[in-house]
């Protein structure tokens, strides 16, 4: 799953560490209590048309997995990780990078933020790494935009456009 960045692009994720295959399409699995957001989510990163995000099926490979875990004393609302990272994987089925909600913080966030937390993973799995500038979704910390910023597009299209 080695993607061909662009050195151009800034804020990227080092190769392979996003969640895209080679159909340029994240099929993902799993479940959260958070469905509406996490549909929001998906729809907003696919309003930008070259990677499509989809619900894995019997007849497509997994790319994806979302999972709620709860863990009231781990601050982090929300996290992405590839299939790299060893050990706590919590799709037991599989080594498919994963996107982890932790219900023991979420549940104190607004819908707006909550949403903006799982967009904000979501763009992870893109390939996008944080962005320190303010007003983009891929800036860390609780926010309530739940559009994607000039930059978040920026780095979306220099990857995948
Ligand atoms: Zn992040």
């Amino acid at each position: 799953m080695i993607s061909p960045f662009a050195s151009a692009c800034s804020y990227h994720m080092p190769a392979g560490d996003e969640a895209v295959d080679w159909g340029k399409g994240i099929q993902w699995d799993g479940s959260t209590a958070y469905s509406n957001e996490w549909n929001a989510s998906i729809a907003t990163w696919n309003a930008m048309k070259k990677i499509n995000i989809s619900k894995d099926t019997l007849f497509t490979i997994e790319d994806l997995y979302i999972v709620d875990v709860y863990t009231p004393t781990f601050p982090a609302f929300a996290g992405y990780a590839n299939k790299t990272v060893s050990g706590n994987n919590p799709n037991t089925n599989n080594n498919t990078p994963y996107i982890q909600i932790n219900t023991g913080t979420m549940y104190s966030l607004t819908s707006a933020e909550k949403q903006k937390t799982l967009t904000h993973e979501l763009g992870h799995a893109l390939g996008i790494n944080e962005i320190t500038i303010s007003g983009n979704i891929m800036k860390q910390g609780k926010s309530s935009q739940t559009y994607l910023g000039m930059k978040d597009k920026e780095v979306y299209n220099c990857l995948w456009g």
